[in-house]
C-alpha cells in the first residue's frame, strides 16, 4: 500500500468506519457508487474493484464490459449522515476507472477527460483554480416524499430568519459539508423564494470537481432529513431566476503566482488572462452543451434573469457571459464564467472551460473591449455593432455547436464526444415531441 492509502486504512480503523462507497460518475455525471465493507479496502487499494461498465450511461458496450475502479485515497471522507448511533459510519472514496482490455485509464471516464486537461495546462506551465457557486432550490415534499414545486419559503436576496426558513437546513448542510473537509466561505438565501447559494473555497480543478459531485449528495441527503427536495434542476418555476453555478477560473503558475493578475492593466488582468477569456468567448457555444446540458438549461439562460445570454465579458455588469470580479488581492484576480449551470457533469464542465482558456492562450487570441451596459437591453442592431454572438437557445443547438468545435471535440475525446452527443439527441428529440401545458393553455381552446 502506497502511505496515502495506509493512512486511509488506519482511519477506517480509528473511525470505526464499517462500509465504504466507492463511487465514479458516468458520462452525465450521475454519481454512481458500489459499497464494499471495510475488510475489503486494502484489496481494494491493490487490485480495485471489477464491474460491468456496460451497465453504466456512455462506457461501453458489451462485449468489452469489464471495468476496474481504483479507488483515489485523497478522496477519502466519512458521510456525516450515514453515522450510526452505535459510532460505526459510512464513508466513501472516489475512484478512477481503469479499462482491464488495455490495463489503461477509462476514456469515457470523466475524471480521466479532467486528468488530461489538467496535464495540457501543467505542460503549459499552468494549473487551474477553479471555484464554483452552485445554488439550488429548495422544496417541500407531498404526502408520499414526492418533491413538489411549492417553494420552502418566501425568502428573498440575503434574507435572515425567520423568513428564510432555510437558515436551519443550510445551517445542517455547512455542518455536514465542513465534516467532510469543505471550507465554506458564504451561503445565502438566493433571489427567487426558496433559492439558496452555498460557497465554498475554490481548489484545484480536480477537488472541486470532486467536491462539485459531493456538494450535490450532501446538499439532497441533508435537505431529504428535513423532509425537504434540494434541486439542481437548474429553471424549476417558470418567471423567476433558475440555478447557475457561476465558476470562478485563474491559473498559478508552477512559482505559485497567479498569471491572471498585473498590477498595471486598467482590469488588473494580465495578457494570459485575456487570452484565456478570448478562448472561452470564442468556444462558448461548444462548452454550453456540456455546462449547460438539459432542455430545462436553456429555460434559465434568457434575458432578465441574472443568467447569461450574450457571448461578451465585462467588468460591471452581470449581463454578460464573462464577468472580472473585483479582487482585492493580486491571488484574487480571476474571471467569472456566468453560464454553468449545477446540472452539468463537473468534470466534463472544467475540462472543457480549461481547454477552451488554454486554446486561447496557445493561439494567443485577442479579447474584445469589456461591454459596460446592460447587454439584457441592447436591440439586435446594437449587438451587430457590437459584435455581440448569443448562446446557443436549446440543447439541439448547443449540441450542433460542439460537434462543430475540434478543440473542445477533442478535449473531450471521441468516446466521450459520441457517447454524449448519442445521449443529448435522444433526449432534444424526446423533449420535441412533448406537447406542454403551455401549448394546451393556449392553444387548446383557442383553435
Ligand atoms: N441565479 C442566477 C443565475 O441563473 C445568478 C444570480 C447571481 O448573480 O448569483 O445564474
Ligand atoms: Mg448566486
Ligand atoms: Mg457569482
Amino acid at each position: 500500500l502506497t502511505a496515502d492509502a495506509q493512512a486511509v486504512v488506519d482511519e477506517i480503523e480509528s473511525e470505526d468506519v464499517d462500509f465504504l462507497r466507492i463511487q465514479f460518475t458516468d458520462i452525465l455525471g450521475t454519481v454512481k457508487n458500489v459499497s464494499i465493507p471495510a475488510s475489503q479496502v486494502e484489496k481494494a487499494f491493490t487490485e480495485g474493484i471489477y464491474f460491468d461498465g456496460s451497465s453504466i450511461e456512455g462506457f461501453v458496450r458489451i462485449q468489452e464490459s469489464d471495468m476496474r475502479l481504483i479507488p483515489d485515497p485523497a478522496t477519502f471522507a466519512i458521510l456525516p449522515w450515514r453515522t450510526r448511533d452505535d459510532g460505526t459510519a459510512a464513508a466513501r472514496l472516489i475512484a478512477d476507472v481503469v479499462d482491464t482490455s488495455t490495463g489503461d485509464r477509462f476514456v469515457g471516464d470523466p475524471r480521466h477527460v479532467l486528468r488530461r486537461a489538467i496535464r495540457r495546462a501543467g505542460d503549459m506551465g499552468y494549473t487551474l483554480n477553479a471555484g464554483p457557486e452552485p445554488e439550488f432550490f429548495l422544496f417541500e415534499e407531498d404526502e408520499d416524499g414526492r418533491a413538489t414545486t411549492i417553494t420552502h419559503d418566501a425568502g428573498g436576496y440575503f434574507d435572515l430568519a425567520p423568513k428564510d426558513l432555510a437558515s436551519d437546513i443550510r445551517r445542517d448542510i455547512i455542518y455536514g459539508l465542513e465534516s467532510m473537509g469543505f471550507e465554506v466561505e458564504a451561503s445565502h438565501h438566493e433571489v427567487a423564494e426558496g433559492q439558496h447559494e452555498i460557497d465554498f473555497k475554490y481548489d484545484d480543478a480536480l477537488t472541486t470537481a470532486d467536491n462539485i459531485a459531493t456538494f450535490r449528495s450532501v446538499v439532497r441527503a441533508i435537505a431529504a432529513e428535513h423532509d425537504t427536495h434540494a434541486t439542481f434542476m437548474p429553471k424549476p418555476i417558470a418567471g423567476i431566476n433558475g440555478s447557475g453555478m457561476h465558476t470562478h477560473l485563474s491559473l498559478f503558475t508552477e512559482g505559485g503566482e497567479n498569471a491572471f493578475h498585473d498590477e498595471d492593466d486598467e482590469f488588473n488582468l494580465s495578457e494570459v488572462a485575456k487570452q484565456f477569456l478570448a478562448g472561452v468567448l470564442e468556444h462558448a457555444p461548444a462548452i454550453t452543451a456540456i455546462c449547460n446540458p438539459t432542455v430545462n438549461s436553456y429555460k434559465r439562460l434568457v434575458p432578465g434573469y441574472e443568467a447569461p445570454v450574450y457571448i461578451a465579458w465585462s467588468d460591471v455588469n452581470r449581463s454578460a457571459l464573462v464577468r472580472k470580479p473585483d479582487s482585492r488581492t493580486p491571488a484574487a484576480s480571476r474571471i467569472e464564467l456566468r453560464s454553468p449551470d449545477p446540472a452539468c457533469n463537473p468534470y466534463l464542465a472544467i475540462a472543457v472551460m480549461l481547454h477552451a482558456g488554454l486554446d486561447g492562450i496557445e493561439r494567443g487570441l485577442e479579447a474584445p473591449a469589456p461591454v459596460r451596459e446592460n447587454i439584457y437591453e441592447f436591440d439586435e442592431a446594437k449587438r451587430e455593432e457590437y459584435g455581440i454572438e448569443t448562446l446557443p437557445p436549446n440543447l439541439g443547438r448547443a449540441v450542433d455547436a460542439l460537434e462543430e468545435d475540434e478543440v473542445i471535440r477533442e478535449a473531450l475525446g471521441e468516446h466521450v464526444t459520441s457517447k454524449f452527443v448519442e445521449a443529448k439527441r435522444a433526449e432534444f428529440s424526446e423533449y420535441k415531441t412533448q406537447v406542454s401545458q403551455w401549448e394546451l393553455d393556449r392553444y387548446l381552446e383557442k383553435f
